[in-house]
């Protein structure tokens, strides 16, 4: 589509990032450029705007690009966002999950209070690669009570089969490749 179109010329490939064979998709252009920001924000927020059916009562976002997205998308649907971060950096008590990355293992946690029991969250991301952390953050979600409504990304990197991990839930992308 046009918009699929303009959204993809946001982004830039940066080849052996962060390590030898990695095909990095960054996507610094997009976020500086306020028509492409805007624009894929309301493609993240557009399933689950109030009267669509898949409503939400907080958004979720992983740091640190989940943050950039996460936090645009919880304004624009007017619900509360919860952050989920690299071990440490939470000051109250947390629950953390460890989990494998396309490039390392990393810890990642979440305030235990941060949702209520029931409470429907839509966990976003910038780029879906091998699902490890939308599977490890859904987990912490579901852990603490949370109704993990959608694992929305603005990129798929389907050659890397990341939605196998994430089965049973309802996972959406505006990009993918
Ligand atoms: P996964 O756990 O392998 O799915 O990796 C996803 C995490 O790594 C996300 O938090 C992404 O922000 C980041 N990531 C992995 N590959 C890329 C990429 O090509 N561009 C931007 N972020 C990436």
């Amino acid at each position: 589509s046009v918009l699929s179109e303009r959204l993809a010329a946001g982004l830039r490939d940066i080849p052996d990032y962060p390590s030898p064979g990695i095909l990095f998709k960054d996507i610094t252009p997009l976020l500086a450029d306020p028509e492409l920001f805007a624009a894929s924000v309301d493609a993240l927020a557009a399933a689950h705007r109030a009267g669509t059916g898949a409503e939400v009562d907080v958004v979720a976002g992983v740091e640190a690009r989940g943050f950039i997205f996460g936090a645009a998308v919880a304004l624009s649907l007017g619900v509360g966002f919860v952050p989920i971060r690299k071990k440490g950096k939470l000051p109250h008590t947390t629950v953390s999950a460890e989990y494998t990355l396309e490039y390392g293992t990393a810890i990642i946690e979440v305030h235990e209070d941060a949702v209520h029991p029931g409470q429907r969250v839509l966990l976003l991301d910038d780029v879906l690669a091998t699902g490890g952390t939308a599977e490890a953050a859904a987990g912490l979600l579901e852990g603490i009570g949370a109704h993990v409504v959608s694992v929305s990304f603005l990129v798929e990197l389907a050659f890397l089969n990341g939605r196998e991990r994430l089965s049973g839930r309802d996972v959406k992308a505006v990009l993918s490749y």
